[in-house]
């Protein structure tokens, strides 16, 4: 059997705890390798050696770290192909998602390319006479990234390539059920010239998790993943007095407005609600109609599309869709499914029970569709991540603009229209941090912040763009003064002014 380790100090290290986890194949249930799973010492460890290697990178010149950044971005060009099916056979994603999910790393990584004028400070000539102000941008120190496992090249990347090329040492604590892409993107760096401790990838559950959190020498944490796990992580790494931003969960709603193009519309969503079996944090599986006329000829719509979808292996390239990650994610998905059935909302489409042939043990699952869902029904307001379209009807705009902004997620949201008015003033009014007009999944560019409102982001600076570098550097800000000769200043007894 296969054994993931840790890569620690740039050395692989196998795990010390006899603790592991099974990394299955999604496609066949069957389990293809297994991941150690760390302790509190080898979390130690790792974080001695990224404690090491911080003042050597720190003091390393930002053009120079950038270069580490650009060798980077070609290594993974030029791996791609086996980055991308390596993540599906971990995840379930198919190919062409997977090269998807591996060049949205590679944008961020090509933003972090740009560090040397991102890390600029601020200067002000003569703020008082004979005085300067200037500020820097200098690194934390030793950092960690804590990440799901829906985007397990995307989301390191994100935390990482900015973290690293501020000058900061990284420890990542990737998902255990798809622990090869993280790996492979560490020896990558490290292949890129990134010196040994840069970063560091230690394997592990809540026992890694909490040695990072209370770590004295950790002084940042990012995480991503589901809500509650995000919350607690908030209140314990801040309580550990680090700083920590946490992303959670999502149920992303999509506008439907009765002037949309319809049929792009459909197009967008079947793709927004179903692709990567709706495993996505901006994926978008409810859709809002507003009219009744435009309600009915949606779901007519988005059955049809909705059956034409092909879900196969994760290797197949005619397939729209793979498996769910893993089985008890596919029970939890058709634990949700009934309960929409139970709270009576109109299951038009029902994906249960999806058998592949010759590949029956696979975490397959249908595309679902429901009708007249409520509010107030649990299977709407928890998020459910997998293949289900929840449609629920509006009359108004108004009506339907309430519920993304009232729900208790607010990661993204969508609306689908020609008037641009109505757009505008409900893409300044939603109560929800990411946006799209006519854009069905908008997932800001790497150059622009990644972050939800609400219980999709705890603490409050975002990912990668100018925030992303905000959150991983502290400011520094010195004033200067150079007096000529002997001149000795006046005693001031009062706040000294420019006045
Ligand atoms: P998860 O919360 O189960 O796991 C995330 C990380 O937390 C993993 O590294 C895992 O090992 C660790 N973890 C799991 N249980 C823990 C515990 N009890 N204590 C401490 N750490 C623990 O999430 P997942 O299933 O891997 O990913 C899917 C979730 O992530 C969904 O809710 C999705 O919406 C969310 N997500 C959010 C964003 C975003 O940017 N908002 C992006 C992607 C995914």
């Amino acid at each position: 059997m296969r054994e993931i380790h840790h890569l620690i100090g740039g050395r692989q290290v196998e795990g010390q705890s006899g603790r592991f986890g099974d990394v299955y194949n999604p496609n066949t249930g069957e389990v293809q390798a297994r991941v150690a799973l760390a302790s509190a010492a080898e979390m130690d460890s790792a974080v001695a050696n990224a404690r090491a290697a911080f003042p050597a990178w720190a003091a390393t010149n930002p053009q120079r770290r950038a270069r580490v950044m650009f060798e980077f971005k070609r290594l993974l060009e030029a791996h791609i192909d086996e980055l991308a099916a390596l993540l599906s056979a971990e995840h379930g994603k198919v190919i062409a998602d997977s090269r998807g999910d591996v060049q949205r790393g590679i944008d961020v990584v090509e933003f972090a390319c740009g560090i040397p004028h991102l890390q600029k400070g601020e200067y002000t000539d003569a703020a008082g006479p004979g005085i300067d102000v200037y500020s820097m941008r200098q690194p934390l120190g030793v950092v960690a990234g804590i990440t799901p496992f829906n985007f397990p090249a995307m989301i390191p990347c994100w935390m990482a390539a900015v973290a690293i090329a501020c000058g900061n040492t990284f420890i990542l604590k990737p998902s255990e059920k798809d622990p090869s892409v993280p790996m492979r993107l560490a020896e990558l760096l490290l292949e890129a010239g990134a010196p040994e401790g840069v970063l560091n990838v230690v394997h592990g559950d809540k026992v890694a998790v909490d040695a990072i959190l209370r770590h004295p020498d950790i002084k940042a944490v990012s995480f991503v993943g589901s809500s509650d796990i995000a919350q607690y992580v908030y209140a314990t790494g801040t309580a550990h007095g680090k700083r920590v931003q946490a992303m959670g969960g999502a149920k992303n709603h999509g506008i439907i407005m009765p002037d949309c193009n319809m049929a792009q519309a459909v197009k967008d969503i079947v793709g927004a609600a179903y692709g990567s079996a709706g495993e996505r944090c901006m994926a978008l599986p409810v859709a809002v109609t507003v009219g009744q006329k435009t309600g009915d000829e949606f779901v007519e719509r988005m059955l049809e599309a909705a059956r034409g979808l092909k879900v196969g292996l994760s290797t197949d390239p005619e397939a729209h869709y793979g498996p769910v990650v893993s089985a008890a994610h596919k029970a939890k998905i058709e634990h949700y499914i009934q309960m929409g059935v139970d709270e009576g909302a109109d299951l038009r489409l029902d994906g249960r029970g999806l058998q592949l042939q010759g590949a029956e043990q696979g975490y397959f699952i249908g595309p679902s569709l429901f009708d007249h869902v409520r509010p107030d029904m649990t299977s709407y307001q928890d998020e459910i991540f997998g293949p289900v379209l929840q449609v629920v009807r509006a009359e108004t705009l108004e009506e339907a603009a309430a519920l993304p902004s009232n729900h208790q997620y607010g990661n993204g949201c969508a609306i689908f229209t020609s008037n641009g008015r109505a757009a505008r003033e409900f893409a300044a009014q939603v109560n929800v941090g990411m946006v799209g007009v006519n854009v069905p999944i908008p997932v800001p560019v790497s150059y622009h912040t990644f972050g939800g409102w609400k219980r999709s982001a705890f603490g409050d600076t975002n990912q990668h763009g100018p925030e992303g570098v905000r959150f991983w550097t502290k400011i520094k800000t010195v004033t200067q003064r150079w007096p000529e000769g002997d001149e000795i200043g006046d005693q001031a007894f009062i706040i000294p002014t420019m006045g």
